[in-house]
């Protein structure tokens, strides 16, 4: 009997709004604290931390005294009661994370993703990943496969997250209507979450935050595309179709400044601008005209064939954009001018953003943004704070993620702890389905 994917389907209402009170609770809570939180009765209460007890879900450690009253039997909760699986698939890389019941990563892998292949092959590389992944886990950590909770997985958009599928995103050629939730789910034999990239990785920059840092915030995702994650009220939002976030065709560069042309017909879009690919393509033609003609952002000339990698083989722009960065932190000056204006680009969007949502806070994270983190932060930091176009009357800050390159994957396994702690029927719902 796997108890742990049980508790995910049958925990209902009143116990995920226990749990989730005990989670948010360092110190731990008795259980007459939980019923006054809750407005639960008392002996609700009883039976639904008497169910997290046998599950081993919570811990009772120590007591209480207050006054002359009886002592207060302390409440926690135990990490080790249950583990999430979070894989983020990009087209470069998959990553992997186990993350326990409060949504530490205990184990991490990553691998590269095949190319020209099938999605079923690709399919067959991350249900292999995540078999040894349990089976590490399992010989090393003493984590039993049945406390496996579920898997949450992150993909490009745009998904179908109510049918579990992902439909042609750009950069994974011949995924048209693969049904990856439900494939994954039979092939593993446990229930699983699909999100869309940019929205897990929103997640897991809420489930992270400790105390009151604010409610709303977005999440700049830099990865093959751009993407916006939005917090408002404490809740990602996942809009009318669950694909939110799309800001690729924001024009934040006319063609007089160095806008590029974009395949949506017009000049200097943020996906077009920022795009990895053209980067480096970019880096390479300016290298061999030793570093004049290229300035950055200019524009591209016309008829001139791009140099550098081509789109055939997204591992190979991973690691030359990295490359690209290294040039740019030794000097180069070709490097250099491109990553500037990659920043005064993604800049001239932030402030769109943060005007739009009236957000104090923008996060940025994503496979590309970690090799270029240390370039670009301080300058999108400053260009934001002194456009004139940020009319907000309140500072924005831009950090980058705290969870780092595993952001994305983590966020995916919070999509399976979101479904025990959160009381949204909705989310429970889903996971029933899955
Ligand atoms: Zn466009």
């Amino acid at each position: 009997m796997r108890r742990g994917t049980n508790l995910l389907a049958v925990g209902g209402f009143n116990q995920a709004v226990v749990l989730d009170l005990i989670r948010r609770a360092p110190d731990g809570l008795s259980r007459v604290e939980l019923a006054r939180a809750s407005g639960l009765s008392p002996q609700t209460i009883g039976n639904v931390v008497r169910r997290l007890l046998d599950d081993e879900v919570v811990l009772e450690t120590g007591k209480q005294v207050n006054g002359r009253g009886k002592p207060r039997t302390i409440l926690r909760l135990d990490p080790r009661g249950g583990y999430a699986i979070g894989v983020h698939l990009d087209p470069a890389l998959i990553s992997f994370v186990l993350t326990d019941l409060d949504g530490a990563v205990v184990a991490r892998r990553i691998h590269r993703t095949p190319v020209a292949v099938s999605p079923t092959q690709v399919l067959d590389a991350i249900e292999q990943a995540i078999e040894s992944l349990l089976a590490e886990a399992s010989a090393t950590l003493e984590v039993p496969r049945e406390r496996v909770l579920g898997v949450g997985i992150a993909a490009p958009g745009p998904i179908d997250r109510e049918r579990g599928v992902v439909d042609d995103p750009p950069l994974l050629r011949g995924w048209s209507e693969v049904p990856l939730r439900d494939d994954l789910a039979r092939r593993l034999g446990m229930p699983v979450v699909l999100e869309k990239d940019v929205t897990a990785a929103a997640a897991a920059e809420l489930w992270g935050q400790t105390g009151h840092d604010g409610d709303d915030f977005a999440f700049f995702y830099y990865g093959s595309g751009v993407g916006l994650g939005i917090v408002l009220d404490h809740a990602v939002v996942r809009g009318a179709s669950a694909n939110p976030g799309d800001i690729g065709h924001t024009i934040v560069r006319d063609s007089s400044e160095g806008g590029v042309p974009c395949g949506c017909g017009r000049t200097g879009c943020l996906g077009e601008q920022t795009s990895p690919l053209r980067l480096v393509q970019r880096a390479a033609g300016g290298k061999r005209d030793s570093g004049g003609a290229a300035a950055a952002g200019g524009a591209e000339p016309l008829g001139a064939a791009p140099a550098g990698p081509a789109l055939d083989d997204p591992r190979e722009l991973f690691d030359s954009f990295g490359a690209l960065a290294d040039r740019a932190e030794a000097g180069e000056p070709v490097a250099v001018a491109l990553i500037e204006a990659l920043a005064d680009d993604v800049a001239t969007a932030l402030v769109r953003f943060a005007d739009l949502l009236d957000v104090d806070r923008i996060v940025c994270g994503g496979p590309f943004w970690q090799p270029v983190e240390r370039l670009l932060l301080e300058r999108v930091e400053r260009a934001v704070r002194t456009s004139p176009a940020l009319v907000t009357p309140h500072p924005v800050r831009i950090v980058s993620s705290a969870a780092g390159a595993d952001v994305t994957a983590v966020g995916a396994a919070c999509q399976v702890l979101d479904a025990l702690y959160s009381p949204r029927p909705a989310n429970l719902l889903l996971a029933a389905q899955a």
